[in-house]
């Protein structure tokens, strides 16, 4: 093994390069190149083997990381493909937008002992992208096909994920989703530049190869209530994400051209699937020769900012009111955003929009960071008569996102939800108050990660297969 294997202290650390600033800024294509093979196969014999993968340990679907980049090192790499695709649904996803600083390359060891981590995410990309160019994976071919029906509210990962696992055992599968295409925020909400459509599209066509019946443009609560819903299917899963975006309540909110950022990058992402958007075509939602403002520091704020750079905004700023060590967007998205031209005000919490019928500009204060709450951060203060002004012509915010009231939605005030408005569930079985009615994703999280979802949809379709295989047993001991 040490022949192939614990290069760290010989190979030096290697992303696969990055598009340059001023043509990535042009399109909204990956700003990441591919790893060639001889350079995936390089960086991957840098991993230590460790007796103990804290890697795995931290990586939400505990992959098998030191396996599969020991099989890549050695140019085995349909097994390497295998191995990965068993714990994860859609490591072509994860290998792109997880935020591995975070979690699987964040607890490398040898980045801890200072050598830089191992390049996890770039060489599970490689690795499933080999496999797609290599016609390796193949659409699931049922041997025994079950007559019991899983009706799965929510296209996203986490149903995704649930409906493949499922799907797999031979249970006859409909994914019901209300958008008119399947993959939930990887298509509407996460833009190009990180997640390119076709990756999503690739993956939800060969789910319908393999027998996953999908209904778009189908909403539960409206088009049907949960109750008929249960009628139809033996067993259910909620996994409908959230979507209620948060609000800032300061004079002047009523404004025209201050939008929620769930507008803006849906808009976008369907131009470039090719979509009419009214409200983009007549200018309202294009941000080209205008100065932006975006208010917030997490993922989102990150994905609407790089965002109208691609439009050609005029300019483009991001206030948050704490500083940059302390934002919750990953600093990799950080650091592209600065790159790419984005002016980020640390330490300013908005206080006013100022305008005669449509936004104008915005008043801010300045903040200082205090003693940390009970959440463990330090808490934001106004520094007072630190009053200042920002020229705006659009303001988008962007301040997270809260479960939508679902008793309310699907007719169901019996379905119990948690003080914060996402679904309870039993932690072990994930199955909600309501028998065969089960949930996953950030509906039961609240506003989390792709890996997250798929971690839930895949924990999800076990137990709806143990509460499927129970209810068989009854029906055989009743007959
Ligand atoms: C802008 C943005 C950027 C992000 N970037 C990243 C990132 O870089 N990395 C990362 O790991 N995570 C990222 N996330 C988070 C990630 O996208 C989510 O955690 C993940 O998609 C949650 O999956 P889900 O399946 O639970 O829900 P969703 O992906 O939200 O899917 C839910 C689906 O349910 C459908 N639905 C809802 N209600 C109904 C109904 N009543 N009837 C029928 N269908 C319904 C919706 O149409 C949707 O298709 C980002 C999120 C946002 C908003
Ligand atoms: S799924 Fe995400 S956390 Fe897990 S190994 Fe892949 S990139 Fe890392």
């Amino acid at each position: 093994m040490t022949e192939k294997m614990l290069k760290f202290a010989k190979i030096g650390k290697q992303t696969p390069p990055k598009r340059k600033v001023d043509q990535r800024k042009e399109d909204f294509e990956e700003i990441y190149e591919e790893f060639i093979t001889g350079k995936a196969k390089e960086q991957s014999s840098r991993c230590s083997q460790c007796g103990v993968p804290f890697c795995q340990i931290h990586c939400p679907l505990h992959n098998n990381i030191p396996d599969w980049l020991k099989l890549t090192a050695e140019g085995r790499l349909e097994e390497a493909y295998e191995l990965s695709q068993s714990t994860n649904n859609m490591p072509e996803v994860c290998g792109r937008i997880c935020p591995q600083d975070r979690l699987c390359e964040g607890n490398c060891v040898i980045e801890q002992s200072g050598h830089g981590t191992v390049t996890i995410g770039s060489v599970e990309k490689y690795i499933t992208e080999t496999a797609w160019n290599n016609g390796w994976i193949k659409p699931i071919s049922v041997k025994n096909e079950i007559s019991q029906s899983v009706g799965i509210i929510g296209a996203g990962p986490a149903g995704l994920a649930c409906a493949e696992e499922l799907r797999k055992l031979g249970y006859d599968i409909t994914v019901y989703d209300r958008y008119d295409r399947a993959g939930g925020l990887l298509i509407y909400g996460i833009p190009n530049f990180k997640l390119e459509k076709f990756v999503v599209e690739r993956r939800t066509k060969l789910l319908a190869e393999g027998g996953i019946k999908f209904t778009q443009n189908f909403e539960v609560g409206k088009d049907i209530s949960l109750d008929e819903l249960r009628d139809k299917h033996d067993a259910l899963l909620i996994a409908t994400g959230v979507y209620k975006a948060r609000e800032i309540k300061i004079p002047g909110n009523n404004l025209k051209n201050i939008f929620p950022a769930m507008d803006f990058l849906t808009a976008s992402n369907r131009k470039g699937l090719g979509d009419k958007v009214e409200n983009f075509d007549n200018g309202n939602l294009n941000t080209e020769g205008k100065d932006v403002t975006v208010i917030g520091g997490g993922d989102t704020a990150m994905d609407c900012v790089r965002t109208f750079v691609r439009q050609n905004a005029k300019s483009v700023k991001c206030l948050y009111r704490r500083d940059k060590e302390n934002m919750p967007g990953s600093a990799r998205e950080v650091l592209n955003a600065e790159e790419e031209g984005v002016e980020f005000i640390w330490l300013s919490n908005p206080k006013e929009f100022i305008g005669d019928n449509k936004v104008e500009k915005l008043i801010a204060d300045k903040i200082k960071l205090g003693n940390p709450d009970e959440t463990g951060r330090k808490k934001p203060e106004i520094v007072s008569g630190s009053e200042f002004e920002i020229k705006t012509d659009l303001v988008v915010k962007a301040l997270g996102f809260d479960p939508e009231n679902l008793p309310q939605l699907f007719n169901c005030s019996d379905l119990s939800v948690t003080r914060w408005g996402t679904l309870k569930t039993d932690f072990k079985t994930m199955e909600t108050n309501i028998p065969g009615v089960f949930a996953a994703g950030d509906i039961i999280r609240g506003a989390s990660l792709v890996v997250w979802a798929i971690r839930d949809g895949r924990d999800a379709a076990d137990s709806i297969k143990k509460y499927l295989q129970k209810k068989i047993n009854q029906k055989i001991k009743a007959a």
